[in-house]
C-alpha cells in the first residue's frame, strides 16, 4: 500500500471534488458507508470472482464476527439500499473513497486504490443506463481526457441467460482440455468468468464461443437498443464488446467499461460498471433494478499523466513571510492575512534573511513580506514581488492587508 503525498493527494482530492460536482448536477446525494462489512455482504455478491474469493481482506472481530474491508463498493450501497428503505426512487447516489484488494502490486494495481462512482436502485429504464453512463463519459472529458474508449456489452437478464449458460457451458466443456488449468477450474464455478481469461492459451476458445448477444430476448435486445440509441443522440461513441463480461458476478444487461488507450493494455481499465437487477434481492432486499459504475482514481491520473492533461493544482501560496524579528510578529501577521483569505506561508526559527528567501522562492509565493527590525519600528514592512517587475516596496503594516488584497486580486 502507498502513500500519497503532496501534490499528488491535492491532485487526487482536485479529481474527487470534479467528481462530486457533476455528480450533483444531475441529482445524486453522496453516500458514505463504512470501509468495512459483514463478510456476509461480498460473498453473496461474488462468491465465484477472485476479487472476492481470493483478494479480500478479511478478519475476526474481536467478538468474533468476520468482516472484510471493502473491495469494491456496489455490493456496499446496495446494502445499504435495502437497510435503510428509501422511499423515492429511483435512488440516486454517488461515492468515493479507498478499495482493498490483496492483488500483485504493480503499475496501475495496488492493494489500497481510490473510487469514485455513482449508484442507481429503482428503476430499469435503459434512460438511466444512458444518464450513468454518460456521467462517466462527461467526467473523463471534464479531465480533459481524450484517449477513453466506451466499450458496451449487454448480458441479457434471467430470461435469457439460461439458455446461453447452457450453449456457452456446453461449447467449453466440450473444448475443455484446451483450456487452461485456471480456466478449467473456473469453468467449473462460473463458466461466464472463463470469458474473462486473459491467459493466452484461453484466447482463440473464447474468440470463438457463443455471444450472449446473440441469446437476448426480445426485451434484454430492446433495452439493448434503446440504450445504444440514447448514447448516439448524445453524440458518446461506444464500442459493442460482445465478450465483456467483468469481473463481478452480479451484472445483468447493461455492461460497460472504459479503457483508456493512452494505457498499457494490461492496466488500461479505467473504471467500468453495469446493471445489477438481482443483486438488491440476493442481499435480503424486494428486487429492485439497479445500474452503477465504479472508476479507478489512480489510474484516471496515471491516464492523464500519459495524456499530459489535468495536472496537479498549484500549491504555491500567495504570500511568503519572512521574519528577521521574531516575537509575535509574524505569527500575528500570518493569521490576519489567512483571516482575509490569503494564502499565507512563513519562515520560522529566527533563520537568516538568506535562508528564509530561499523557501521562499521554494514556496513559489508571487509576494514576500519581510519584517525587518529598522523598517518595522516605524510601522512598516517590506514587500517584494518575487516574479513581477515592481521590485521591493514598504508598505506600513496597517495598510498590509488592504494592499495585498488589492495586488492578488489584478
Ligand atoms: P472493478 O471494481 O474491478 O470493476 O474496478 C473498477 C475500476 O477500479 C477499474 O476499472 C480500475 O480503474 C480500478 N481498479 C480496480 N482494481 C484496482 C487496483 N488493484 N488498483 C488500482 N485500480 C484498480
Amino acid at each position: 500500500m502507498r502513500d500519497i503525498m503532496s501534490p499528488d493527494a491535492e491532485r487526487q482530492r482536485a479529481l474527487v471534488d470534479a467528481f462530486a460536482d457533476l455528480a450533483r448536477l444531475s441529482g445524486y446525494g453522496h453516500i458514505m458507508s463504512p470501509i468495512v462489512e459483514d463478510l456476509g455482504v461480498f460473498l453473496r455478491v461474488g462468491e465465484s470472482t477472485d476479487v472476492v474469493t481470493k483478494e479480500m481482506y478479511d478478519f475476526e472481530d474481536k467478538d468474533g464476527t468476520r468482516i472484510a474491508m471493502r473491495p469494491e463498493l456496489t455490493a456496499s450501497v446496495v446494502r445499504a439500499f435495502v437497510q435503510h428503505n428509501p422511499t423515492s426512487l429511483p435512488w440516486k447516489v454517488w461515492y468515493e473513497g479507498p478499495q482493498f484488494r490483496h492483488e500483485k502490486p504493480q503499475a496501475g494495481r495496488y492493494r489500497q486504490f481510490s473510487q469514485v462512482g455513482i449508484e442507481v436502485l429503482g428503476s430499469d429504464d435503459p434512460a438511466v443506463d444512458v444518464e450513468v453512463i454518460a456521467l462517466g463519459w462527461r467526467f473523463y472529458q471534464a479531465l480533459g481526457m481524450n484517449e477513453v474508449t466506451l466499450l458496451l456489452n449487454s448480458l441479457g437478464d434471467e430470461s435469457c441467460r439460461p439458455q446461453y449458460f447452457e450453449a456457452l457451458e456446453t461449447y467449453l466443456r466440450d473444448r475443455s482440455a484446451e483450456l487452461s488449468e485456471k480456466s478449467q477450474e473456473t469453468l467449473d464455478k462460473n463458466p461466464l468468468r472463463v470469458l474473462d481469461s486473459k491467459r493466452r492459451e484461453d484466447q482463440q476458445i473464447i474468440a470463438e464461443a457463443p455471444l450472449m448477444v446473440d441469446f437476448l430476448t426480445e426485451d434484454s435486445a430492446e433495452h439493448f437498443a434503446a440504450v445504444r440509441s440514447g448514447l448516439e443522440s448524445l453524440g458518446i461513441p461506444y464500442e459493442i464488446s460482445p465478450r465483456l463480461v467483468r469481473g463481478l458476478d452480479y451484472y445483468t444487461r447493461t455492461t460497460f467499461e472504459f479503457a483508456s488507450t493512452a494505457l498499457e493494455n494490461a492496466q488500461n481499465a479505467v473504471g467500468g460498471g453495469g446493471r445489477y437487477d438481482g443483486l438488491a434481492e440476493s442481499l435480503g432486499g424486494k428486487p429492485t433494478p439497479g445500474i452503477g459504475f465504479a472508476l479507478g482514481v489512480d489510474r484516471i491520473l496515471l491516464a492523464c499523466d500519459a495524456e499530459g492533461v489535468f495536472p496537479a493544482p498549484d500549491l504555491a501560496p500567495d504570500v511568503f513571510i519572512v521574519d528577521l524579528v521574531g516575537g509575535g510578529e509574524a505569527t500575528a501577521l500570518a493569521d490576519q492575512l489567512r483571516q482575509a483569505g490569503i494564502a499565507a506561508d512563513r519562515g520560522f526559527d529566527g533563520r537568516s534573511m538568506k535562508a528564509q528567501m530561499k523557501v521562499a522562492d521554494r514556496s513559489a509565493a508571487p509576494w514576500a513580506v519581510i519584517i525587518g527590525e529598522t523598517e518595522l519600528a516605524e510601522g512598516n514592512v517590506t514587500l517584494r514581488d518575487m516574479y513581477g517587475d515592481s521590485g521591493q516596496t514598504l508598505v506600513s503594516r496597517d495598510d498590509l492587508v488592504a494592499t495585498l488584497t488589492a495586488k492578488l486580486a489584478n
